[in-house]
């Protein structure tokens, strides 16, 4: 009896205590939106002195310094473009960015993603990302997303932001950002930078043309240089996401001069800036246009035939009985079989490190037929001729080597050569691990 009067004494105090919590809760929700609210529409002492360099400018004022903290940017891309973009978007006090990447940090990022260092190696590269940010700014929101966007998310996650810097490297993801941005009326600052150049323009904003409209198919996959494949230097990275970063800052203040209906091409060997006048908006386009075929999102990697991530693709452009494994090469190595060995990479590749014997003959001389007769000789000395192989980087230049030289090969009455599939990240991985991967 006792014991029953006690439960049901606990139960009261239960339901006291929630009922407390619940009138708590929503005390803390009025509170925080009013404390929201009071801080958005003005700024705090250390904003104040933080910002002041920029606020004196008559570009900004108090006015664009309160438009830029009520402002949020998603950055897509946490490498060479999205580093020194959001950089300086945390910099300039943007109050809520959010950044997007579905990479690790590596060491190959390092010369030009610098959000990253040596002791973020290994680790996501949102969350590096995010901890140098909030190291350099405590004031504004940072939001990590660590996936790859695709037509599954790209709506959901989009239209978090007023503005989406496109910092990512590879064809699919820029048509899906150009297609969601269309659909939710989002400016689109689009940037890319590739070995000594870059580019530069903003899609979608004040009847700019959309990235459809410049470009309605996607080029073909073999045509696309990566990074990886074609380098890139960090410092030229550095000035086009600068320049995003700009660009977005204009945007958001409401101010002139925003690279509308352009495309600025920077040339870092020359120090040149270039400004192209775009074609206007395409009145039939797909998306853009007043009566847009294309209303949801489609699968992109099918659209494009690419992968959309800025890793190096494979390709597959031959058959199994043109190529071989680096396991069955090692053992023709090992048996001391003559053959011949050609290596197509570039030649500042080609000397960081190569297989024992190998020929340099960069893909770009294969394809024009340049040294053709000296590689022949090498195959054929006498009337006898030696097997021969092709090797780059990942496997992908090789197969285009191969497909090239085939038929030159047949002609001459030789037998074609074959491909070693995997290319040197497949030897590292596979056989000799000391061998340098890069
Ligand atoms: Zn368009």
């Amino acid at each position: 009896m006792e014991a029953e009067l006690e439960i049901e004494e606990l139960e009261r105090d239960i339901r006291t205590l929630r009922k407390n919590l619940k009138e708590k809760v929503q005390q803390l929700k009025t509170l925080k939106s009013h404390f929201q609210k009071n801080c958005i529409n003005k700024l705090n002492n250390n904003e104040i002195a933080r910002y002041s360099r920029q606020i004196i400018l008559s570009e900004i004022g108090v006015h664009g310094q309160l438009k830029l903290k009520k402002a949020s940017v998603l950055v897509v891309g946490a490498g060479g473009l999205g580093c020194p973009s959001s950089l300086y978007l945390a910099g300039a006090g943007i109050g809520r960015i959010g950044i997007l990447d579905y990479d690790e940090v590596e060491l190959t990022n390092l010369h030009r993603q610098l959000l990253h260092t040596e002791s973020t190696v290994g680790l996501r590269k949102v969350e590096s990302a995010k901890s140098f940010l909030a190291e350099l700014n405590s004031q504004i929101e940072l939001i990590t997303h660590h996936t790859q966007i695709t037509s599954d998310n790209a709506l959901t996650i989009i239209e978090q932001y007023d503005i989406v810097v496109d910092a990512t490297d590879n064809v699919a993801t820029r048509y899906l950002l150009n297609d969601a941005c269309v659909m939710l009326k989002k400016p689109l600052v689009s940037g890319s930078a590739l070995q000594l150049e870059g580019q530069l323009t903003v899609y979608n904003y004040k009847n700019s043309p959309c990235y459809r409209c410049l470009f309605p198919t996607p080029p073909p996959p073999e045509t696309v240089t990566n990074c990886g494949d074609g380098g890139v230097l960090g410092a030229v990275t550095g000035v086009i996401g600068a320049l995003q970063a700009l660009e977005t800052i204009k945007i958001i203040l409401g101010n002139e001069g925003v690279l509308v209906g352009r495309l600025l091409l920077f040339d870092g060997q020359q120090s040149t800036f270039k400004n192209l006048k775009l074609r206007a908006k395409k009145l039939n386009c797909v998306v853009c246009s007043e009566n847009p075929s294309l209303t949801k999102l489609i699968d992109y990697e099918q659209f494009c035939s690419m992968k959309a991530t800025d890793k190096d693709s494979n390709l597959k452009l031959l058959s199994e009985n043109e190529r071989i494994t680096v396991e069955q090469y090692k053992q023709l190595l090992d048996n001391g079989n003559q053959h011949v060995l050609i290596d197509v990479r570039g030649t500042n590749q080609f000397e960081m490190c190569q297989l024992p014997a190998s020929i340099n003959i960069p893909i770009d001389d294969i394809l024009e037929n340049r040294r053709m007769e000296e590689l022949l000789a090498k195959v054929s000395p006498d009337a006898t001729q030696l097997p021969t192989f092709v090797i780059c980087r990942r496997g992908n230049d090789s197969q285009l080597a191969v497909q090239h030289l085939t038929p030159i090969f047949k002609e001459r009455g030789l037998n074609p050569p074959k491909d070693i599939s995997g290319g040197l990240h497949a030897w590292t991985h596979n056989i000799d691990k000391c061998f340098p991967i890069y």
